[in-house]
């Protein structure tokens, strides 16, 4: 059979993915593709980039080879191509010898319209010159910045790619990565030697997300407060240490939530088996260390929670970035203390070369702002990385839903600076907490500070309170912390503003716990229908069960079958043939044919069942 590059690309995205149209920049880069030019897209987690090889591979004559470094992520890779009716193998070292010699001599007979291949393989001895044996019609360089020593995930693999293009002269080469620094961009163009690509920086917003930061108190009473409101949905919960994650994961099996630990300390077989577990929806809680990642495919990832403040803004939008890949509504939750900001100094300190220390640090104040200033969100993630969101609300973040609320502390703030210029400005924060809610401590003796006009002016608040107010003034800058190993505060020269009179100071409070989870509930704004979707849940219940014995059947993780989407989908408009089941967005040819007739039967079965109970 012959392929045509002028085929309707279109019609494949429907009839092999389901799919009714692109996604953005999706069209452009298949048409790239297809007119063999080499493409460089930076897009971000979830935006669809496997789409942009897989549908070219279906068009184009020969084979795409797709390089990978997920080995573990490389089957179900395969099995969702082939879901799909995709004709796909790949070659990685976790296989036999068997497998991989059977998925070669596919290759080398035509047969295969995709190959999924481990970047270690192609370093093996003339591996990547035997290629030339087959009819390859593009590279696909997924996870591209780990050509990178600047990324955070180089390997050394990744570097043999660099003769790419000089043993293969005229096969185009497509580069993707969802790492936005324009150094490593820079460095994947070079390393690959990408002959004037055609280029894409897709937005590194989210829509479907929706960020909120409370205050972190009582953890686990927080997070199970959470969880029980989100029954049955997939979720990441991330800690920082080993310790705290095991503790979290037992203290919420014992409260009926199925959470299972992940962190490098685990035996690799333990690891393995609860990630498969949280993957093929048998588990619905993962508790874990960010070594909890890059190994996820999961597309129906409804929440991330932190439950630890993370180390800097970059590491927050890779996390968070995990949940809502299907485009559906998602949840990112983030519990902030100041006691988190001292842990994570603490280990900051530790850090031997002063230029990496300092950078470390100014990152973990910048991620401390994200989470304790008055602005949305999104706007100050975007910003992070060098992207200016143009909305004045966004709809989809605490501060922009108004579940928090800005009050003023101008009259605390001025409390709090006159005891330290009266006490000299020589003190850190716990003394001038003491000075100013009127303690009794030796300290305050010594210096004689009960003679201080503001001395006890705060009694009638909780030292928690001052505290917030001190943490605040740091975070807008109104104050400094000076001084090493012992800090002292000091008042800016904004601060002195605030102190004068002529500028005002607020700090951020959470409303009441109704708000809250109301919030929570309305998940994501824009972007996505999912959610707003009027669905039978009791069908969509049964259907996951129906969903999840096929994929148990055909050893696959359940989003291979089909996604959450289609199913609610289903649940929705009730198709009662294959022409109407072929308009589910997911649902193409392919899937049609295997797995048509079962869903048809369980939707009439149900709908049967409810008319006959009457
Ligand atoms: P990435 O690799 O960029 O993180 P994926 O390729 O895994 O993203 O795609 C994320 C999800 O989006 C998948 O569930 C996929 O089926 C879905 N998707 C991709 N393109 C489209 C589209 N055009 N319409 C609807 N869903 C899409
Ligand atoms: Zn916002």
């Amino acid at each position: 059979m012959t392929k045509t590059t002028e085929a309707d690309t279109e019609g494949a995205l429907e009839e092999v993915f389901g799919f009714s149209g692109f996604r953005e920049h999706q069209g452009e880069i298949v048409e790239a593709v297809l007119a063999k030019r080499d493409v460089f897209a930076v897009m971000p987690t979830g935006g669809g980039k496997s789409l942009c090889y897989q549908l070219p591979a279906r068009l184009m004559e020969g084979t795409c080879v797709v390089v990978s470094p997920l080995i573990s992520l490389m089957k179900d890779q395969v099995d969702a191509a082939r879901a799909n009716g995709l004709k796909a193998a790949y070659v990685n070292s976790s296989q036999e010898a068997e497998e991989r010699a059977a998925a070669l001599r596919a290759l080398y007979a035509g047969e295969l319209e995709l190959l999924y291949l481990a970047p270690e393989r192609l370093a093996v001895g003339d591996f990547l010159e035997s290629l030339g044996e087959a009819q390859v019609s593009f590279f696909a360089i997924d996870e591209a910045h780990c050509i990178s020593e600047w990324g955070h995930d180089f390997r050394p693999d990744y570097l043999v790619l660099s003769n790419l293009v000089k043993v293969f002269p005229d096969v185009p080469v497509a580069a993707f990565t969802a790492t936005a620094t324009a150094r490593v961009a820079d460095d994947i163009r070079e390393k690959l030697g990408l002959r004037d690509p055609f280029e894409v920086r897709a937005s590194f917003n989210r829509p479907n997300l929706f960020y909120q930061v409370e205050l972190k108190e009582k953890l686990n009473d927080q997070l199970y407060g959470f969880l029980r409101d989100r029954e049955g949905q997939s979720g990441i919960i991330y800690r920082t240490t080993r310790k705290s994650v095991e503790e979290t994961a037992a203290f919420l099996t014992r409260k009926g939530i199925k959470a299972l630990p992940y962190h490098a300390g685990l035996e690799p077989e333990v690891r393995a088996a609860n990630q498969e577990a949280f993957n093929r929806d048998e588990v619905p809680v993962v508790v874990a260390t960010i070594a909890f990642g890059m190994g996820i495919d999961k597309p129906n990832v409804r929440f991330v929670v932190h439950g630890d403040l993370p180390k800097n803004m970059e590491g927050y939008y890779q996390e968070t970035g995990r949940a809502g890949r299907d485009g559906d509504k998602s949840h990112c939750q983030l519990y902030f203390s100041r006691g988190d900001v001292a842990k994570m100094m603490y280990f900051i300190r530790d850090i031997e070369d002063a230029r990496e220390r300092e950078t470390a640090e100014r990152l973990l104040w910048e991620m401390v702002r994200f989470a304790e200033v008055h602005v949305c969100r999104r706007r100050k993630l975007l910003e992070y990385f060098g992207e200016s969101y143009p909305e004045e609300n966004c709809g989809a973040c605490d501060v922009c839903t108004g579940d928090v609320e800005t009050v003023d502390a101008t009259r605390d703030a001025q409390i709090v600076m006159s005891a330290m210029l009266r006490t000299g400005q020589r003190f850190g924060a716990v003394h001038v907490i003491d000075v100013v809610t009127g303690a009794d401590t030796a300290r305050v003796r010594q210096f004689g500070h009960e003679e201080v006009k503001t001395y006890g002016a705060g009694a009638d608040r909780p030292k928690k309170y001052w505290r917030y107010v001190i943490d605040n003034l740091l975070a807008q800058e109104a104050l400094c912390q000076v001084g090493d190993p012992y800090p002292h505060l000091e008042v800016t020269g904004k601060g002195e503003g605030i102190l004068r009179g002529g500028a005002s100071f607020e700090v951020l409070r959470q409303k009441e716990a109704k708000g809250r989870a109301r919030a929570a509930s309305r998940g994501g704004g824009g972007g996505s229908k999912g959610e707003e979707l009027d669905y039978d849940r009791g069908l969509f219940k049964e259907l996951k069960a129906l969903r999840k014995a096929i994929a148990d059947e055909e050893n696959v993780p359940p989003y291979v079958v089909f996604g959450d989407r289609a199913l609610r989908e289903m649940a929705a408009y009730l198709p009662e043939t294959s022409g109407a089941f072929l308009e589910i967005n997911g649902v193409g040819q392919t899937k049609l044919d295997r797995y048509g007739e079962r869903f048809l039967g369980g939707i009439g079965k149900w709908e049967g069942g409810r008319s006959d109970g009457g």
